[in-house]
């Protein structure tokens, strides 16, 4: 346990009053939580114990699927101190579980700090040679892939990374970096090292190779089609959105204008097709989950935004409360609010499942079982 938790000696019991949101269509009243985990039934408490009442909507801390802890603004300033901070900017706006999408540093010991989101590590990007941001990834040429696979496996917490397109400058455009046996090769030694393989994918020729290969999850996925959305379903493979990201495609595709015009043409045509394409993964469904790509580009602390812009696609908020707490929670395998589960929740006075929205007003945070914010 970390020395820089809050001190809390003991946490005192806590009485959530709820109602208690234990999945979309799941309700209990109230719950307590009593050393660090969630209890559905009032525990036997000895006589004098102090129980705090906490009156509000509660849900499980919000994840984000896919940020990267570390990179600090353009690349620059990547160390455990920019992480831990970015960490505790999620931490307070809700995210209290992330899946770090790859990142440049080791940033395992902060998962020695109670006081931090729960941390689900990729490793490091893996990446052909010169076809991704310069500095961030394992650069690698295909038949180096499978072993650098199998080591990322190894250091990471079951999860790898691999960044499956990237513009080809020679061709100035983006295409994919791997042929389909890359991909099939990299998805084999991702599962016979006992991880879950994803890519980061915005072009429409990628996806099939991504499936075809049995990746486990698809970033970012804005050249679905309905041919791949089709497919995706099938294979109930999750799309991480990272609908922010996607709307600052523009700055690339003006980036690359002059050198690169059939890029940027076919950024402007993903940007714009968006919200269509992520409803209609939806509507076919395809399960969405929560990822901010915030670290490197974006700045961290903007789980909402993103939140608003699967509205702006049209989900309800019940289902955005579905990508961005219960279901994600549920694939990654770290539990919710079951009793016994550790107590990592946030409190909300207005019902988030009328309006997303309610989210940004949290009255409190408890992560392992400790208030870490609200009055
Ligand atoms: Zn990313």
């Amino acid at each position: 346990m970390s020395t820089d938790a809050p001190e809390s000696s003991p946490s005192p019991v806590l009485h959530l009053r709820g109602p208690i949101l234990l999945g979309a269509e799941q309700e209990i009243t109230g719950a307590w939580v009593v050393g660090g985990r969630i209890r559905h039934e009032r525990p036997e408490l000895p006589a004098g114990t102090e129980i705090r009442e906490l009156d509000g909507f509660v849900v499980p801390g919000l994840a984000d699927l896919h940020c990267h802890l570390g990179i600090g603004d353009d690349g620059a300033g990547t160390t455990l101190a920019t992480a831990r901070d970015q960490a505790l900017t999620d931490r307070d706006t809700g995210v209290l579980l992330v899946r770090d999408a790859g990142s440049i540093i080791d940033t395992s010991s902060l998962q020695h700090h109670s006081d931090l989101p729960r941390l689900i590590r990729c490793g490091r990007h893996l990446a052909r040679t010169r076809r991704y941001l310069r500095g961030y990834a394992h650069e690698l040429e295909p038949e180096e892939l499978p072993a650098a696979v199998t080591a990322e496996a190894r250091r990471s917490d079951g999860w790898v990374k691999l960044v499956g397109d990237w513009i080809d400058r020679d061709a100035g455009y983006l295409t994919p970096c791997w042929d389909g046996e890359d991909f099939a090769a990299a998805a084999l030694a991702a599962h016979e090292a006992g991880a879950r393989i994803t890519t980061h994918t915005f072009d429409e020729e990628t996806l099939p190779l991504a499936l075809d290969a049995g990746f486990d999850c698809l970033e970012h996925a804005t050249g679905l089609t309905d041919e791949t959305i089709a497919r995706t379903a099938e294979a109930a493979v999750p799309v991480v959105t990272t609908l922010v990201n996607v709307g600052e495609f523009e700055s690339y595709a003006a980036q690359g204008e002059t050198k690169f015009p059939a890029y940027a043409t076919h950024m402007r045509r993903l940007r714009e097709a968006r919200y269509d394409r992520t409803g209609n993964a939806r509507d076919a469904g395809v399960e969405l989950l929560v990822g901010t790509d915030a670290g490197g580009v974006l700045g961290h602390g903007i789980i909402h935004d993103e939140l608003d812009e699967l509205a702006r696609a049209g989900l309800s908020a019940t289902e955005i409360l579905q990508s961005a707490a219960w279901g994600p929670r549920a694939f990654l395998g770290v539990p919710g609010l079951e009793d016994g589960a550790p107590a990592d929740l946030l409190l909300v006075s207005e019902d988030p499942r009328q309006d997303h929205r309610a989210l940004r007003e949290r009255s409190h945070i408890v992560l392992d079982g400790v208030v870490v914010l609200g009055r």
